[in-house]
């Protein structure tokens, strides 16, 4: 006999937990099925430790500057290694928050890989349960590219186990895990060569942040190739040597760190065994309300291929279970205007259309506001960083359909104006808007 549930969820990462929880609050039986740590990608290898990463990064920049302020600072080198101790304990104990959390809502906790055995059954290493709805909630795990000594690379998961800070660093990728990664060997002390495949690092985001960060990433110290696509890797005895297909060669480098992008976590689920639709890609389509082609399986979060923050992993299973287990009709998360940061250095803030998206959709309706400064904390010394902020507006009430800077700041800038572009404003709104001084932010509204 196996164990019944109302609902069974396949993956304890944000967007699974978030969805159990919340079902477990409306009263639903409800279970999780975790292969690794709880919590998933975002509090083990994502967002969590990444953010520590780029703390300690951010206070490298600040010890640059600290001259400026007076201060008389030798900085005796960097301890990684200590760093590493002191995020893995911190991540340890988010683990044992997240499985009070199970226990406090009476959300079963069952440790183990799950595949399905049929529309309604799953066998979790060896033991079957049942549930009336499932939701798979797997998510996704980085890309290794298929060619000849890619083993001899790591990933992003890898970079969170390294107890050393490699020397010499390359990151072949675009996107902005890749981005992120360089610019925290960079800031640390590390020689860091980016290189990508396409003519720009960050293509599916506004040029205008693609060309800054491109400028400050040349001006840290990081060197960036385009146009390289990655064909072997080679270990000679001064390091791993990249070949890309134009015949270029990159390195010798000490690491070599794959960015390329996120694949579903899927294989060795066993959808077939209940009849669960994929995208070409792996990926599990849903309409909007979460579901897939099975009338009682729902998926959501990265393994949707849809947005991969862990906010929108959340908020569709919060979404879902008020849905199914709350009684709110209707309920479902809409997939535009999530706003995103990029913790680069640095970082960038953005919501809404790219100007491109923008023209595209509105021709000649759209009007582009532009602001470029130095922010007054680099007024004191000569090394400077530029702050860049782009409002789209469209129509002729000129609604704001999107926002972006990049600059000091930006990652807590753009979460309160993501609120009002949600809500309708226009660049009239943004102009009434008392400014806050001094400050960066102000420069949204007092564009002209
Ligand atoms: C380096 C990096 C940095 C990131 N930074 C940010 C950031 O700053 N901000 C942000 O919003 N997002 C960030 N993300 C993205 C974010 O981590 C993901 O979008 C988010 O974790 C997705 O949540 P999820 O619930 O869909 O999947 P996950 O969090 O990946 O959880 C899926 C879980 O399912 C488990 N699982 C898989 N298969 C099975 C199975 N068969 N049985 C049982 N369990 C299974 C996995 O072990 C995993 O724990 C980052 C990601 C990476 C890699």
């Amino acid at each position: 006999m196996s164990e019944k549930f109302d609902l069974l969820v396949i993956g304890g990462g944000s967007g699974g937990l978030a969805h159990a929880q919340r079902a477990a609050e409306y009263g639903a039986r409800a279970a999780v099925v975790e292969s690794g740590p709880l919590g998933g990608t975002c509090v083990n290898v994502g967002c969590v430790p990444k953010k520590v990463m780029w703390y300690a990064a951010h206070h490298a920049h600040q010890f640059h500057h600290a001259a400026d302020y007076g201060f008389d600072i030798d900085v005796n080198g960097h301890d990684w290694r200590g760093l590493k101790t002191r995020r893995d304990a911190y991540i340890e104990r988010l683990n044992g928050i997240y499985e009070n959390n199970l226990d406090k809502r009476g959300v079963t906790y069952i440790a183990g890989h799950a595949r399905f055995t049929g529309t309604h059954t799953v066998d979790v290493n060896g033991t079957a349960y049942e549930a009336g709805r499932i939701v798979i909630a797997t998510g996704g795990r980085p890309m290794v590219p298929d060619i000849p000594g890619a083993g001899h690379g790591i990933t992003s998961d890898d970079f969170f186990e390294l107890e050393e800070r490699p020397q010499r660093v390359l990151v072949a990728g675009s996107g902005y895990i890749a981005v992120e990664l360089a610019g925290v060997f960079n800031a640390l002390g590390s020689d860091v060569h980016v290189v990508v495949r396409k003519d720009r690092i960050l293509r599916t985001f506004d040029t205008m942040l693609s060309d800054e960060l491109m400028e400050a990433m040349g001006r840290n110290g990081i060197d960036l190739d385009t146009g390289a696509v990655p064909a072997s890797v080679e270990r000679t005895g001064d390091g791993l040597v990249l070949h890309a297909e134009d015949g270029r060669t990159f390195g010798p480098v000490d690491s070599i760190v794959w960015a390329i992008g996120r694949s579903p976590n899927v294989e060795s689920l066993d959808l077939g065994n209940a009849g669960v639709e994929q995208d070409d890609d792996g990926f599990i389509p849903t309409d909007k309300f979460q579901r897939t082609n099975v009338e009682n399986v729902f998926a959501l979060g990265d393994v949707t291929g849809r947005a991969a923050l862990t906010p929108v992993a959340i908020a569709a299973g919060r979404r879902l279970g008020d849905r199914l287990y709350g009684g709110v009709e209707g309920r479902h998360l809409e997939y535009e205007l999530i706003p995103t940061v990029i913790f680069s250095h640095p970082t960038i803030g953005t919501v809404g259309l790219t100007e491109d998206e923008a023209r595209a959709a509105y021709g000649d309706d759209v009007k582009v506001y532009l602001s470029a400064f130095n922010g007054m904390y680099y007024a004191l010394g000569l090394d400077k960083q530029r702050s860049v902020m782009k409002l789209i507006t469209a129509g002729d009430d000129e609604r704001v359909i999107g926002a972006h800077v990049i600059g000091d700041g930006a990652d807590e800038m753009m979460q309160g104006f993501a609120v009002a572009i949600r809500m309708g404003a226009t660049k009239k709104d943004f102009d009434d808007t008392v400014a806050i001084h001094p400050t960066s932010s102000e420069e949204f509204v007092t564009m002209r």
